[in-house]
């Protein structure tokens, strides 16, 4: 069988690129190298961005369940949470879900959908030409082919796809080199000062460029992090050892507090790089295949999760041939500059979180910064990707802007935007049915969806004074329009982003 997408690697990027391509009809095949999932989690929350796209496909809740939510974000760990609630969200928190369950329940979902996952299948090579891509894999059962029209290469930081294509990872080399333990401790951990909300246990050691955080995963294990600032590995490549933990916490902290029953040892650097090109001819890259950097304010899971819903409905739609001829392209055009963003502010808390005395002035000034309401709004735009925009032709402010998840009155009663969007399909959201009565889209109906709506149930909303908007399927705003201005350019955007009319 010739698949219409491969896609290489189920982390949480791979999955949610197979539930979004599935929900555009692609047959997908994930393959994934691993025979059975890690234990461990690397990434502990969502944000709120990315809350709200759970929402829209209709896995919010169960995210939601049993999840801690946390209110105050955190930045360079300066002591001075974000504010997420000075953002218009129905989400202003980071919810905190260990990433081995975001995986699982991502899983389900794809499989759900009727997704084909090998796990213990690793992509191995790959050879493309006009019509499609042969993949070489090994198998359980040894190597074989399978062939399909495009492929993405989510399979991590040191993506076999990536290098195979012999797209370059430019970037900057680590300064910070850390061990990380998940464990128990017989001793109570030291209160930390200035190390931050997220992380209440802790040393700072100025004089050795070093310091010890923890903060708990669950009761009575904590995650501990020694980092060491201009001090590389002695051997970069050498499994971390417990031993290697004791000796760190012990030179740092004074003591290695009883650790114990430990679960999960790994390093952790500031290494920041970023793919030159994110396709090449049938093949993509999404996720850690084309970036990484510290996790710091932990964006980088929420970064490939958002890279897939940009991605999943313009490669189901190349696939299904309804797309215009350009739209593949806007993917790299539009998550290149957001994952560049990303690196660039944690490059930035990489240097705050050094504890070498010479910045203190900045940390200092940053502290002053982060109690100014507009800087930490601003922030807590960035880290929680509410703030996205992409570039978009035209002059409303709102254009590729993300929707609220506006509460509308309906005919059928009050209903939240964002269940109009489960199915993965455009929205043609009219407010004013006098003004835009929505026949123009008909000849797109069966890519996007007319919702008549006689009002938003909210004063003083971000749509207030509109008529209509034109929503993609990943929740970004690609055309409005005014009593005034009435459907003009609506086809134009129709044709844009969803193709030709249907005859
Ligand atoms: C200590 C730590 C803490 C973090 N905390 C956070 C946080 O709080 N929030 C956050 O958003 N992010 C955090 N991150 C980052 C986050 O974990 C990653 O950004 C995320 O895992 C990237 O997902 P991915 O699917 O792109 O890649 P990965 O999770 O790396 O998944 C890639 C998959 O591809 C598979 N694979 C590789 N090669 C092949 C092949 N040849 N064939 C088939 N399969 C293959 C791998 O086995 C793997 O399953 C943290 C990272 C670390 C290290």
């Amino acid at each position: 069988m010739r698949y219409d997408v491969v896609v290489v690697g189920a982390g949480p990027t791979g999955l949610m690129l197979a539930c979004e391509l599935r929900l555009a009809g692609a047959r997908t095949l994930v393959l994934e190298r691993l025979a059975e999932p890690v234990g461990f989690s690397k990434a502990l929350g969502v944000h709120a961005r990315t809350v709200e796209l759970l929402d829209m496909r209709g896995l919010g809740e169960a995210f939601q369940a049993d999840a801690p939510k946390l209110r105050g974000g955190n930045f360079a760990s300066l002591g001075v949470p974000l504010d997420f609630s000075s953002i218009d969200t129905r989400h202003p928190y980071a919810l905190f879900v260990p990433q081995v369950r975001t995986e699982e329940l991502l899983t389900g979902r794809a499989l759900e959908l009727g997704a084909e996952l090998r796990r213990g299948h690793a992509l191995t090579s790959l050879e493309q030409d006009a019509d499609g891509v042969t993949v070489s894999v090994s198998g359980p059962e040894g190597p074989y082919e399978v062939e399909c029209a495009y492929l993405v290469g989510c399979d991590g930081g040191s993506s076999t796809v990536r290098k195979l294509l012999g797209i370059d990872f430019p970037g900057q080399d680590p300064h910070m080199f850390a061990v990380i333990a998940d464990a128990r401790f017989r001793e109570e951990l030291p209160h930390g000062e200035g190390m931050g909300p997220m992380r209440p246990y802790g040393v700072m050691r100025h004089d050795l460029r070093a310091w010890f955080a923890a903060f708990p995963l669950e009761p009575g294990v904590f995650r501990a992090t020694l980092a060491f600032f201009d001090r590389p590995y002695a051997d970069r490549r050498a499994p971390v050892t417990e031993e290697d933990v004791r000796a760190a916490l012990t030179e740092v902290a004074g003591s290695d507090f009883g650790m114990h029953d430990v679960r999960w040892l790994s390093r952790l650097t500031d290494t920041s790089r970023q793919a030159e090109r994110y396709r090449d001819g049938r093949v993509l890259l999404a996720g850690d295949a084309c970036h990484i950097h510290l996790p710091a304010g932990g964006q980088g899971l929420n970064l490939g999760f958002q890279d897939a819903v940009n991605l999943g409905w313009k490669l189901g739609a190349t696939v299904a041939d309804t797309a215009p001829p350009e739209l593949l392209d806007t993917y790299e055009a539009e998550r290149r500059p957001i994952a560049a963003s990303v690196l660039r502010n944690t490059r930035a808390q990489a240097v705050l979180i050094d504890p070498d005395p010479r910045f203190e002035g900045l940390r200092e000034l940053m502290i002053e910064l982060l109690r100014v309401p507009e800087t930490n709004r601003h922030l807590a735009g960035l880290i929680s990707a509410l703030d996205v925009r992409y570039p978009m032709p035209g002059e409303h402010p709102l254009l590729g802007r993300r929707v609220p998840d506006l509460p509308l009155a309906t005919e059928d009663g009050a209903r939240r935007l964002s269940t109009y969007f489960h199915a993965a399909r455009g929205v043609l959201l009219t407010l004013d049915a006098h003004k835009v009565s929505g026949d123009e889209a008909a000849a797109w109906k069966d890519r996007v969806d007319l919702v008549t709506a006689e009002g938003v149930a909210e004063p003083g909303s971000a749509v207030d004074g509109l008529a209509a908007l034109l929503i993609r399927p990943d929740g970004y705003i690609c055309w409005a329009g005014t009593p005034k201005t009435g459907t003009d350019g609506l086809t134009n955007a129709l044709r844009t982003w969803f193709g030709p009319p249907a005859v």
